[in-house]
């Protein structure tokens, strides 16, 4: 079904629940697998048509916000989600006694149950209004963030429409658009302060309810990390300090000479090239022709999965007044259908959004028939997907970028290696702050000031006292509404770059490998993903070094001097 032929109808909470404990109750006295089997695959079905509407509801109100209609059923799902993750407790809670456990295993994997358990012990009733409270806080980060205007120049400009500024010729243009928008920032500081600090007690509180000793051990489980610990992490990020720091380093040498100037400060960040950014050459409905013509060279597979995708019209990336300024790939459950959405602004964000978000989206089209858990996996795997698809379609690049394409490759893993250290501080900031709950948030922005130094040691900030005093965070979604998510990128890229190494060497073989684990979706948890990718673990002594070194090499041999 076409995405424009779906019907959306508010579901009932009320009725949605009846007829899931009645099912639930059926499975609980099945006398038989193939009965307890079949009431299984019902719950399942009946959990789709739910979430459908609520993936439906949201991806209407992004593409045209002004419809407050729309607005009004996500406000609705908002509340009546803790409800449905309460059902679906009592579903894992029924699964992990039922009587044919065993040939239940047998049929749908091991991993089910692994999830299972940690989904138990993630939730109880008790701690039902502290999640709608999380929901509200989250959604209000967004009204605060959503609601700043800045006017410069007599032009008004949200956060993400002042971004064009940062990468202006004009370096004047540049600082003012930067000062602009950290002081919009600082009228807001007491506001995001606030918001954080009821986030952090509010998560805090959750963790201590369901017996846990901080949010952190709740958020590893509630995230599936099931083959690692905060240990692991704090290892890893030692590495990429170790390993990935001297290459920003130099990076940042390259970039004062490429400009000319003695000194880079964060206005100048952005700004890479004297000739402007690489950008792709091409209208949007262009990119779309070539992206699909890509996708059918690269192999049967995507071609398939592109083709599903324009069909179906699962692609909304063409900008129009009234989208919301987001990017992300999701699904429309029942349909089996992925989703792209996007706004493309013609620049190589526009390719970003064909490659890294089709990567989601093709690997949930190779699970799309599998269990709801295995139809994406743990989302530092999730993003493996994503980050290995926009290296796996280098060889596609001249396409969109022309005579711009190795520069394009120079940017695209320059900017990943400063990804790296920034996920990681941003990490390492979540672990400290969440294990000591009760410290100020004039305390926080002191932590994050110390890790940036420690982290990102190039960052000059000339004498802006809002990220003097450490709050440059503030406008990092990740940090108020996902947390912990930020290492997963850090974890993903460490084996995304390895699928760069191969393919330069071996294209076949690591497009095997990929289609692999997009294949496995979710069935497994991420080490043992890794393993069925034939990828080293990133938690390897030696893995981040050994991807430093190639990627060091490639830069080195690149002269940047005529970009
Ligand atoms: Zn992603």
């Amino acid at each position: 079904m076409k995405f424009s032929q779906i019907p959306y109808k508010r579901p009932s909470i009320e009725a949605y629940a009846t007829t899931f404990l009645a099912l639930l109750t059926q499975f609980d006295k099945a006398d038989s697998f193939l009965e307890q089997d079949s009431i299984f695959q019902k719950l399942y079905e009946h959990r789709d048509e739910f979430d459908t509407m609520f993936q439906l509801a949201q991806m209407k109100c992004d593409a045209d916000t002004t419809n407050e209609a729309m607005q009004d059923e996500t406000g609705y799902f908002n509340t009546v989600l803790p409800k449905t993750e309460e059902l679906e407790t009592a579903f894992y809670k029924s699964l992990v006694k039922a009587q044919f456990k065993d040939q239940l295993k047998e049929k749908w994997g091991a991993h089910i149950f692994n999830i299972a358990s940690n989904k138990i012990k993630g939730f109880s009733p008790e701690i039902m209004d502290d999640l709608v409270q999380e929901n509200q806080l989250s959604s209000e980060y967004t009204r605060v963030i959503g609601s700043i205007s800045i006017e410069l120049n007599g032009k008004d400009y949200n956060l993400t429409g002042l971004e064009k500024l940062f990468v202006d010729k004009d370096r004047s243009i540049r600082k003012k658009a930067s000062s602009a928008k950290w002081n919009a920032l600082a009228e807001k500081q007491e506001k995001l302060d606030s918001i954080y600090d009821d986030l952090v007690n509010v998560r805090h509180k959750m963790a201590r309810k369901l017996g846990f000793e901080n949010f952190i051990e709740l958020r590893y489980i509630k995230m599936d990390r099931i083959d690692y610990n905060p240990e692991m992490v704090a290892t890893f990020r030692e590495q990429v300090i170790k390993h990935i720091g001297p290459i920003v380093q130099k990076l940042n040498n390259r970039h004062k000479k490429r400009l000319g100037y003695d000194h880079i400060f964060e206005y100048d960040r952005q700004f890479q090239f004297n000739s402007g950014d690489p950008s792709p050459k091409y209208q949007p409905e262009e990119i779309l022709k070539k992206g699909r013509d890509m996708y059918a060279s690269l192999s049967v597979e995507t071609e398939e999965f592109f083709n599903h995708m324009m069909k179906n019209e699962l692609l909304d990336v063409i900008n129009r007044p009234g989208k919301a300024m987001a990017a992300y790939c999701w699904e429309l459950s029942k349909y089996r259908h992925p989703y792209i959405f996007a706004c493309f602004n013609g620049t190589s964000n526009d390719i970003k959004v064909l490659t890294h978000e089709a990567g989601h989206a093709f690997q949930y089209y190779c699970s799309r028939e599998a269990l709801i858990e295995y139809r994406w996996p743990s989302f530092e795997a999730a993003e493996i997907h994503a980050m290995s698809m926009e290296y796996l379609t280098y060889p596609w690049m001249n396409n969109f970028f022309n005579e711009d394409v190795e520069k394009y490759f120079f940017s695209h893993i320059s900017k990943s290696m400063n990804s790296l250290l920034f996920n990681c501080s941003g990490d390492h900031f979540q672990h400290i702050v969440y294990e000591n709950p009760t410290m100020t948030p004039n305390e926080r922005a002191t932590v994050w000031r110390d890790l940036e130094k420690n982290y990102l040691p190039t960052k000059d900030f000339d004498d802006c006292d809002f990220l003097e005093n450490g709050r440059y965070w503030q406008w990092i979604r990740h940090l108020y509404k996902y947390p912990f998510y930020l290492i997963d990128y850090a974890l993903a890229q460490i084996c995304a770059l390895q699928y760069w190494q191969k393919n330069q060497k071996d294209k076949n073989g690591a497009w095997a490998d990929y289609l692999n684990i997009c294949k496995a979706g979710g069935t497994l948890p991420f080490l043992e993903l890794v393993k069925k990718g034939n990828l080293r673990s990133p938690f390897d002594p030696g893995c981040v070094q050994m991807v430093a070194e190639s990627v060091d090499k490639y830069l080195d041999s690149i002269d940047d001097s005529n970009f």
